[in-house]
């Protein structure tokens, strides 16, 4: 396995210093701005003669070398992705051509901030290789050998590169995690890639195995394990993974992951061709892999870092858990439950209360509680390719939702504020005796009003966190991020959504 989490070498060069630059063999621009100016001169006369010039890729030969124009389409109402994507296309373009040495000639005075930088990830998302297919045929595990970078910012290009290194290499994690097979990406395997992936000591990690001690101190995850653990190769696992920093912490970030390794739903299986996809389910987890990667290259000097991926596949089979069971959380919330496909809430909510019990047992400053999921269908139909935040009380009052969408709208990775409400916490309570929660109705949440808010109602309550709410003795900032809309659909890579988000909030 690479060490570097990086598609290929990357670069910084000059585009007019002909030494540094002898071996690309392609130039790759995405506007006019900053374009060195015998390109321009080029373009600015292809512009007269041809009307599709803006808003196709157009190839033409200079310097004897190929350059690709790959035009931006902005308006009032786009943003930074803008770049992102004509920087992917037009690299995607370079390599159909042959290209394995492009010039990526970034913009000089973009329309947004962070706009170099999108264009730098969107180039080296073009040249991703999914984890199965370097593996499998180690020939085509690099698509080019070197991204060469140009900027007329010659003095920041060395931050801007390590900068967007140390997120690409997040990103990749998240792909090869989020984007492996059910078998490739099983629990074990995803738990020995992640020993793989964190060598440096700075991360450390542990993982999880026995599958009593779930039963025993994870129960609801032990629920979704149930049918699963009777094949070895299945088995869940619980992945922790943390970063102290050098400095006293200021502040401690506490991820929950969703690592649904394959969903079949359960005993309320996926009927109807609606199945395929499913190994999707682990990109909450997968991103926060990824962040952690991240957070190990920035190596930030004040932040804690807590991490646990809840790697479980929802099997269906004679062990599997049924509706109807009443089980008893970490928490010591009695739950009824509901539906089986709700497996996301059941393999997040212990962690969470694990994270609840170590803010508060450690005394540790400043705590933002997140979980991040490919949690429901109703997040893609309410928010489309956005992530849903949603902020309990604690989080809200402190602007925390504001902070990470703004956050988000500057990196390319952006995010719409949904609020859980009063309602959402009467949905979940159940009305028989002896019983505090229902786990879910029994729809799918896309046929639910509210199907997307009221999951963050029953993680508040299944984790405890109910008790920490905004008037008690310690109150505890939480977030959860659906990414369900977001993550990114089979066959293509893993997005990686909130990765950056999280990067742009908390570390740079
Ligand atoms: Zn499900």
């Amino acid at each position: 396995m690479s060490s570097n989490f990086l598609p290929c070498q990357i670069k910084a060069v000059d585009y007019s210093a002909n030494i540094s630059t002898s071996n690309v063999d392609s130039y790759v621009v995405v506007h006019d701005d900053g374009m060195p100016s015998d390109l321009l001169s080029y373009v600015s006369e292809a512009k007269k003669i041809d009307k599709g010039f803006e808003s196709e890729v157009s190839c033409f030969k200079h310097d004897n070398k190929l350059a690709i124009y790959s035009p931006l389409d902005l308006n009032d109402y786009s943003d930074v992705r803008e770049y992102f994507k004509a920087a992917k296309k037009g690299v995607a373009r370079a390599i159909k051509a042959g290209s394995l040495n492009p010039m990526l000639i970034l913009p000089s005075r973009p329309k947004y901030k962070h706009a170099e930088l999108n264009t730098v990830l969107g180039a080296l998302s073009a040249l991703y290789v999914p984890i199965q297919y370097r593996e499998d045929v180690p020939e085509k595990a690099e698509r080019i050998k070197c991204l060469n970078i140009s900027w007329s910012q010659k003095d920041q290009l060395k931050d801007l590169i390590e900068k967007a290194k140390s997120l690409e290499s997040g990103l990749y994690i998240a792909r090869d995690i989020g984007g492996g097979d059910p078998e490739r990406m099983s629990p074990p395997n995803v738990a020995s890639y992640v020993e793989k992936a964190f060598t440096s000591g700075i991360i450390s990690i542990k993982v999880l195995s026995d599958q009593d001690e779930f039963v025993k101190d994870y129960p609801l995850f032990a629920a979704v394990n149930r049918a699963a653990r009777s094949v070895p190769r299945h088995q869940g696992r619980i992945i922790w993974m943390e970063y102290k920093p050098p400095k006293p912490s200021r502040k401690t970030l506490m991820l929950v992951g969703k690592g649904v390794t394959y969903d079949t739903g359960g005993a309320d299986i996926k009927a109807g061709g609606i199945m395929a996809g499913m190994s999707r389910d682990k990109c909450g987890a997968a991103a926060i892999a990824g962040f952690m990667k991240t957070v190990e290259l920035k190596k930030p000097e004040d932040v804690h870092v807590i991490a646990a991926l809840c790697m479980v596949r929802n099997s269906v089979g004679e062990e599997c858990y049924v509706a109807d069971e009443v089980i008893t959380s970490r928490a010591g919330t009695r739950i009824r439950i509901g539906n089986t496909d709700a497996e996301g809430r059941m393999a997040m909510a212990d962690s969470l209360c694990v994270m609840k019990e170590r803010a508060v047992k450690e005394n540790l400053p400043n705590c933002y509680l997140y979980t991040i999921a490919t949690l429901t269908g109703h997040a893609c139909v309410a928010l489309g390719d956005y992530t849903a935040v949603i902020d309990n009380k604690v989080a809200e009052n402190a602007g925390h939702g504001n902070s990470f969408c703004k956050a988000g709208d500057l990196i390319g990775d952006p995010s719409e504020i949904s609020t859980v409400r009063k309602e959402d916490f009467e949905f979940i309570r159940s009305k028989g005796y002896g019983e505090d929660v229902l786990q879910c109705n029994n729809a799918p949440s896309s046929r639910t009003p509210r199907g997307h808010q009221i999951p963050a109602a029953f993680l508040i309550v299944a984790s405890g966190l109910d008790k920490h709410d905004a008037s008690s003795s310690i109150p505890l900032k939480y977030t959860h991020l659906d990414v369900a809309g977001s993550a990114g659909e089979v066959p293509d890579p893993p997005t990686g959504a909130s990765l950056l988000s999280l990067s742009q909030l908390h570390l740079f």
